[in-house]
């Protein structure tokens, strides 16, 4: 729980449900509701944030902050602070190829202050920004709150009921917030149905120990591109993060020839790694990342909207899924800041949310399903080592199409900003 001081609240004893009220409640505590919660409660708004599990400290969803997020943090005061806590800087990915080395993009290249992915571990950064939010006395954080119903009044939802340690619980809400992931029982609730498409590759996502006296690898990313597989490096303070990517479908039949085959493939694809790759010893050392790629075609009701994951889920082609929920709750927090803090949000306010954030959300969808369709298919359902594809070639040699990718990773196809500190608020 925050510091901050409790709603008020009424016991109803014959249902034993605690019921308490607040003007927005955002339900799942990841990077697009916890941003979600701490804007509105900057704005003075009262926000309740609901998480499930009972820490932030959980199982590996990524960890890249991308320029995008950094200028939000840079707008409301936040992004010196944020690089106090241990990180590494990407600035873009070596791919190597059986015929050479391309580096098909560079974030140095870009006009920010940011020009790097900044690599820090996800429930450090939540915690961050949770512990920024207990500031202002309108927030209020519920771990371990497993929300399971919605409450619903005269065709609009009221707030949502969940599972505590000590019961059920209620929170009537003029807007309840489903920010609940890929997963979300917020939209399944709601009835709101996510279109799915599926890329056309899985990821394993480990660890790799550093070894003593080996150098770093300049931009901070490496690729290997091997017979139908992809091995990925990025840089950590105290380990290389590895992903191993290969076609979907395949991972009973990678377990099924267990993890040695793994340590295989990886030091055929760059031997350099072999040493590293004798760490892999168990599954559990892995994280399946089953790459899915989706997008509701409508993200509200009465009383009800959708944001991040919830509303899409991207596929991991430039990781971008942090940094689109977050803008998602930036645009929220433009949007709806003001009505809530007048007590009532309209359809048309909803709607508008999700007017400002599809587009960009289609965009990007296109440019991964793209990326995947051409460039990395045909590495997968390649048998021979692969070589750099024309594709890349030609996007590293035309300086007008060459700063496009590291620009719609770093930012997506338009700028979010905070609106209020554009107008000097
Ligand atoms: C293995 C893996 C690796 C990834 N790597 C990257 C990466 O490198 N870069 C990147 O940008 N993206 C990455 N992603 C995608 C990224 O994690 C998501 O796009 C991003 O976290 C979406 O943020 P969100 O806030 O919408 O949802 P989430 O981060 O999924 O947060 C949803 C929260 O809601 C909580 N919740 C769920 N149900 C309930 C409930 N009923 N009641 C209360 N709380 C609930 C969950 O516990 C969770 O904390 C990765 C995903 C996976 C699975």
């Amino acid at each position: 729980m925050s510091d901050a001081p409790p709603v008020p609240t009424e016991a109803r004893e014959s249902e034993r449900v605690l019921v308490a009220e607040t003007g927005c409640c955002v339900v799942g505590g990841g990077p697009g509701g916890v941003m979600l919660a701490l804007l509105l409660a900057r704005a003075g708004v009262r926000v309740t944030l609901l998480e499930m599990h009972k820490d932030f400290d959980r199982e590996f969803r990524g960890d890249t902050i991308h320029p995008s997020t950094m200028e939000i943090l840079d707008q409301i005061g936040l992004a010196e602070k944020l690089h106090e806590i241990p990180h590494t800087k990407v600035s873009g990915p070596t791919l190597q190829f059986a015929n050479g080395v391309i580096t098909p993009f560079d974030l140095r290249r870009l006009k920010t202050k940011f020009p790097y992915i900044f690599m820090v571990a996800q429930s450090r950064f939540l915690e961050f920004l949770t512990s920024e939010a207990a500031k202002y006395p309108g927030f209020r954080l519920a771990m371990h709150a497993n929300v399971n119903q919605l409450m619903e009044e005269d065709g609009a939802v009221r707030g949502v009921r969940y599972a505590a340690p000590d019961g059920t619980q209620e929170i009537r809400a003029v807007l309840t917030v489903g920010a609940d992931g890929r997963f979300s029982q917020v939209r399944r609730l709601a009835g709101l149905e996510p279109v799915k498409t599926s890329p056309p590759m899985d990821v394993l996502w480990f660890r790799l120990p550093k070894l003593p006296g080996e150098p770093q690898i300049s931009s901070g990313a490496f690729g290997g591109i091997g017979r139908g597989r992809i091995f990925i490096l990025l840089e950590r303070n105290d380990y290389w993060q590895g992903g191993f990517v290969f076609p979907k479908g395949l991972y009973q039949e990678l377990r099924a020839k267990g993890v040695e085959a793994v340590r295989q493939q990886i030091s055929e694809i760059a031997p350099r790694f072999t040493k590293h790759a004798e760490a892999l010893k168990d599954w559990q050392q892995f994280t399946l990342l089953s790459v899915e790629s989706s997008r509701c075609p409508v993200w509200h009701k009465p009383g009800l909207l959708l944001i991040g994951d919830a509303a899409h889920v991207m596929s991991p082609v430039g990781g971008v899924g942090i940094n689109y929920a977050i803008q998602d709750a930036v645009v929220a927090a433009n949007v709806l800041g003001g009505p809530l803090k007048s007590g009532e949000v309209t359809d048309a306010e909803l709607a508008e949310v999700q007017r400002r954030r599809e587009w960009p959300t289609r965009v990007i969808q296109a440019f991964q399903s793209f990326m995947q369709r051409r460039v990395i298919a045909s590495v997968l359902m390649s048998k021979q080592a692969g070589n750099i594809p024309w594709q890349l070639k030609l996007l590293a040699k035309i300086p007008v199409i060459r700063d496009l990718p590291p620009r719609m990773i770093a930012f997506g196809p338009k700028r979010v900003r905070m609106e209020e500190e554009k107008s000097g608020a």
